[in-house]
Parts: C-alpha cells; sequence; structure tokens
C-alpha cells in the first residue's frame, strides 16, 4: 500500500521590534548573559505587563500580508506550564482569539504557484534560555530572550512533502524579511518550528494519527524531521502496528526523533484570559494606514520580473534582493535597455565587482545612471560586453564616469572591417589545428578562435565582426 505524508508547520519568528513584547527592555542577539532583562521579563511577582504597540503593528503586517481576517479586538491568555526557562509559570500568548485568521501563503514549489492556507497567527513571548555546557556542572539561565516578541505562524495540514515544507518555509521566511518585521537570521534562533506529521493510504480523505515534532531550528533539519517521522510511521502501519499522537523532540545531532511526552491537550495548560493586560482593539484607520504601508510581496515582484522577461533565477535573486532590486527599477526607469540584459549584468559582472571590494550597492560608485552610460556604449557599439566590464572595474578601482575611461584606456571598440581581418588571419595562421577540429565537428574549436582574437585585440574587437570573419577566412 502507498502512504501520503500530510504535513503542518507551527513557525515561530521572532520579531525585529527594538523592544520586548511587554517591557522596554532592548533585545540585541549576542548581547552579554543576563544585560538585556529587567524585574518584568524575569518573571518576578508585582510586575505588570505594557504591551508593546509595535507587536501589534508588526503582526498586522504579516496577517495583512497572508490574506487572513483581521480581529478587531483580541486578548492574551495564560498559557501554564512548569519549565525552569520560563520563570512566571505561564507564557503570555493569544488562545481562543488570535489577532488573525484564516489567512494564505502564496509560493512557488517546482516551478509551480502552490496555497498553504493558513489557520491562524498569534502573538506570544519568547523564553529565557538555558544553557549547558561541558565547562560547568548543572544548567544556568540567560534571560535576554525572555519576553522577546514571537508570532506564531501555524498552517493547515497542506503540506505532501519535506521538500515542499521546505520551499513553504523559505517563502514565509522570505515574506517575514520583506515586511521588515524578522530578520529571518536562522543561526541566531530567529525562525524555529513545531512541525506536525501524519501519514494516510493514498486515497483515504481522513487524516492519520498525528505526531508533533519540537525543537527544529533550520530548514534542511525540518526536511529530514519530515522525513524521518513519516518513514516511522509508514514502517508502523506496514509492520501493522499502531502508534498513540504524541509530541517528539526531534535532535540534530542523531538525526532521529525521540518521544517527549505521549498525552498532551489544550486543557492541560489551563489556558485563561491574561487580565493583567487589556485587550487589543484595532481601529480602521489604523489598520488601513498599516495595509497601504505593505511592500510589494516577494511572489508578486517575481511574477513581474518573470513577465519582463529575466530569467527564474534572477527573478527570485532580485525579489529577495532589496538594495539590487531598487537599483534594477531605477536603471530601467534611466534607460530603455532590456530587463534581462540588466538583471543579467546585475547577478554578473556587477555583483562580482561588489564582493570583491565588499561593498553593497548603495555605497559603490555604481549609479543607475553611470551603468546605462555602459550599456548605451555597448548598444552604440562603442563598447562590448568584455570592455563594457573593464570600464565598470576603473570605476571601483579609480573612479572617474564611463566616457572618460574609456578615453583614458582607449577601450574604444575596432569595428574596422580591414583592421580586423589582418588579426583573424593571423590568428588562424598560429592555430591551424583548431581549424581542422572545427571541420571535423567540434564546435567549441570557434568558440576558442573568437576568444583568441579578442585576446590578440585586448578585449577591443567587435565580436560579432570577428565571428563573421573567422566564418568567411575559414
Ligand atoms: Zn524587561
Amino acid at each position: 500500500m502507498n502512504y501520503e505524508t500530510v504535513i503542518g508547520l507551527e513557525i515561530h519568528a521572532e520579531l525585529s521590534t527594538k523592544t520586548k513584547a511587554f517591557c522596554s527592555c532592548e533585545y540585541k542577539f549576542g548581547g552579554e548573559v543576563n544585560t538585556q532583562c529587567c524585574p518584568g521579563c524575569m518573571g518576578m511577582p508585582g510586575t505588570l505587563p505594557v504591551l508593546n504597540k509595535n507587536v501589534v503593528e508588526y503582526a498586522l503586517r504579516m496577517g495583512l500580508a497572508t490574506d487572513c481576517e483581521i480581529n478587531k479586538i483580541s486578548k492574551h491568555d495564560r498559557k501554564n506550564y512548569f519549565y525552569p526557562d520560563l520563570a512566571k509559570g505561564y507564557q503570555i500568548t493569544q488562545a481562543d482569539i488570535p489577532i488573525c485568521e484564516n489567512g494564505r501563503v502564496e509560493f512557488y514549489h517546482k516551478g509551480e504557484k502552490r496555497i498553504v492556507r493558513l489557520t491562524r497567527i498569534h502573538i506570544e513571548e519568547d523564553t529565557a534560555k538555558l544553557l549547558h555546557d561541558d565547562s560547568f556542572k548543572g544548567t544556568l539561565l540567560d534571560f535576554n530572550r525572555s519576553g522577546v516578541p514571537l508570532i506564531e505562524i501555524v498552517s493547515e495540514p497542506d503540506l505532501r512533502s519535506a521538500e515542499e515544507a521546505k520551499d513553504y518555509l523559505e517563502a514565509v521566511r522570505m515574506l517575514l524579511m520583506a515586511l521588515n518585521i524578522c530578520n529571518g537570521q536562522m543561526q541566531e534562533g530567529t525562525i524555529r518550528c513545531d512541525v506536525n506529521v501524519s501519514v494516510r493510504p493514498v486515497g483515504e480523505k481522513k487524516f492519520g494519527t498525528r505526531v508533533e515534532m519540537k525543537n527544529v531550528n533550520t530548514f534542511s533539519g525540518a526536511m529530514l524531521a519530515i522525513e524521518y517521522e513519516s518513514n516511522r510511521q509508514i514502517n508502523l502501519l506496514r509492520a501493522g502496528k499502531n502508534f498513540s499522537q504524541e509530541t517528539r523532540r526531534w535532535d540534530e545531532n542523531k538525526n532521529a526523533s525521540v518521544t517527549m511526552r505521549t498525552k498532551e491537550d489544550a486543557a492541560d495548560y489551563r489556558y485563561f484570559h491574561d487580565t493583567d493586560l487589556t485587550p487589543i482593539v484595532i481601529d480602521d484607520e489604523w489598520l488601513a494606514e498599516i495595509k497601504n504601508s505593505l511592500p510589494e510581496l516577494p511572489v508578486a515582484k517575481f511574477d513581474r520580473y518573470r513577465s519582463m522577461g529575466i530569467s527564474e533565477a534572477e527573478s527570485w535573486l532580485l525579489a529577495e534582493n532589496s538594495d539590487k532590486a531598487e537599483f534594477f527599477e531605477k536603471c530601467t526607469r534611466v534607460g530603455n535597455f532590456p530587463a534581462k540584459t540588466i538583471a543579467h549584468w546585475i547577478f554578473g559582472a556587477i555583483t562580482a565587482r561588489l564582493n570583491k571590494s565588499f561593498v553593497t550597492i548603495e555605497k559603490s560608485p555604481l549609479t543607475a545612471e553611470n551603468f546605462c552610460e555602459i550599456l548605451s556604449m555597448i548598444e552604440k557599439g562603442i563598447l562590448n560586453n568584455d570592455t563594457g566590464k573593464i570600464v565598470l572595474d576603473e570605476m571601483f578601482t579609480n573612479g572617474g564616469s564611463p566616457d572618460e575611461i574609456v578615453q583614458k584606456l582607449s577601450l574604444v571598440q575596432v569595428s574596422d572591417e580591414e583592421e580586423l581581418k589582418k588579426l583573424v588571419e593571423e590568428v588562424l595562421k598560429n592555430n591551424t589545428q583548431s581549424i581542422a577540429d572545427y571541420k571535423n565537428g567540434k564546435k567549441n574549436a570557434f568558440t576558442f578562435l573568437v576568444g583568441q582574437c579578442m585576446k590578440a585585440s585586448k578585449g577591443k574587437a567587435n565580436p560579432q565582426i570577428i565571428n563573421k570573419l573567422i566564418n568567411e577566412l575559414m
């Protein structure tokens, strides 16, 4: 019997607000332990939480970007459980009335558009961090992370494979970053997820027994966890064994999941309204203001770039790279060059030169205007792609306008046929073997000859004319 895997994800994203969710402590990853905390986020009795308005705004940005219904009135609840990283004995979260419900995330999987429905997005606080180390006995607590705002993005069980889950995770991460509400740094634990996996015979409508896996910190870890868990369940079913609903912990070092607890119900957490906090009431005007401030979303951007004739890979690069996308947009306004050509330059020669100088496009000597000047000289036949790159390089190294550089380095493209003919004849004379190879069907021998001619002209020959001359003279 063949089985189908059914996956739902609960993504926890740390919001990049300046201060924490319910106190005024600033939080930055990597700070000295227990320096970014106060009696409030350390759970001292007698302190009272005050909600950070930016947390609500950030949650609404995500809710609006994913077509959620926004609950104009929502509230906070206490999720009660004991663990050393939760000093208050409860986590402030949202139980029965989350801020956002019934949304959808659009993404691409294997070149096709998919939709995952969202059950809800709610606001909650992070816990402190437990520190274990070989250099000391026992466990220490770092409260810096305690009270850092999170949104939990809960999906419906709409995913069917580990690869699809990974593409969905990537899409959510890209969206969070495009909305400027989360830094998306996986290695800092900014995005974590709990994975729900069940299997069922292909064609079956009813869901199988669901297993939840906690502690998944990387996208590749999520893929491994899904594959491991789905195989485990299928093997048990094939062996005629049953298993019960449980929560398992994903162990990244062992690449295996182990039982954490077998019985868990919402009732076990004794959720109740946190009356220390007033309800969150959202007025229409504020909501409209937030909606109007949303940027163009990554999938929409990608679709637009594709429709301009840019390759799939470069369209994604533009969609997730805001400063390069901004440069690209400016270039399309400055000149009338094909979008594909501009994108090609941005992710080829320009990116290589930026990396060499360790600068961003904004801080580089490159502007949409001077770059378009290079493109225009190529279009007019003054430069070719190779000499265009030399001009670009010189702009970074010694500065100057493209026009000045072309004069200074005497880079004007040679298109004079008579002059080039001599050069091609010389190259052909010295490469008789390549001519023989080409005549015997070796196509790349021709490319080699073009390369030799370009080299002999120090990159200045017009490649179209070189091509034509080699053909004629051979
Ligand atoms: Zn605090």
